[in-house]
């Protein structure tokens, strides 16, 4: 079932509507961190050209008419929902794997406009932040629980090495899409024209989806 609000994600049932992830955890901010906003187009922004997504007044209105309930959100405490990751080790080329994604996503938190050159022209400078961050960080000892759940889908899904640069770049689209509320149609049909003929491009996209929902909403 899609989400009642963007109609792009599937959905499920969140603080008493029918949301994605990312509606939730945008309906979930806009709850505990109230700010005015406002609408350009007199309140009529619909689904069309994915118009609601850029616009936050007529999205957050939207989560209240599919039966959103703001103290649901205020009763809820976010757990992330490790299950495995505590007793099981993947290999450790999977750990590398999982290390170089948390930096590069770490990297794209703090740097906005990076991401989305990263994302539209595909400039390399968020990349080599998160080398230069990996190798400050790198450790085999000390791994987060996210690294660690990261590491198993990895190895699970066996993704290979030549596959990372595209698993990264669909990453970051889904994360930029949560964390900064960015979306933009065209990066990912681009991304799928180049990569039409890319093993497995469909697979990996929902292996990336699987790590973004580690990703705990209270971090966002
Ligand atoms: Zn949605
Ligand atoms: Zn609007």
């Amino acid at each position: 079932m899609k989400c009642d609000i963007c109609i792009q994600y599937t959905g499920c049932r969140r603080y008493g509507g029918l949301a994605c992830a990312a509606c939730a955890a945008f309906f979930r901010r806009n709850v505990l961190q109230p700010k005015s906003l406002l609408c350009k187009n007199f309140d009529s922004c619909g689904i069309e050209n994915f118009q609601i997504l850029k616009c936050q007044s007529c999205r957050f209105k939207k989560c209240f008419q599919v039966g959103m309930k703001a103290d649901r959100v205020k009763a809820s405490s976010p757990k992330s929902s490790d299950d495995e990751s505590d007793t099981v080790a993947a290999p450790i080329e999977f750990v590398i794997f999982a290390q170089a994604l948390e930096n590069l996503v770490e990297v794209c938190k703090g740097d906005s406009e990076g991401t989305l050159r990263y994302l539209k022209e595909e400039t390399s400078e968020v990349l080599q932040k998160a080398l230069a961050r990996f190798t400050q960080t790198y450790s085999v000892t000390d791994l987060s629980r996210r690294t660690r759940s990261w590491s198993l889908i990895l190895y699970r899904s066996n993704v290979k090495r030549e596959e990372l640069p595209l698993l990264f770049q669909l990453t970051v689209i889904h994360f930029s899409y949560i964390y900064y509320n960015f979306f933009d149609g065209s990066i990912r049909q681009k991304l799928g024209t180049v990569v039409e003929s890319a093993f497995r491009f469909q697979e990996l996209e929902s292996i990336c989806k699987e790590i973004i929902s580690k990703i705990s909403m209270s971090e966002i």
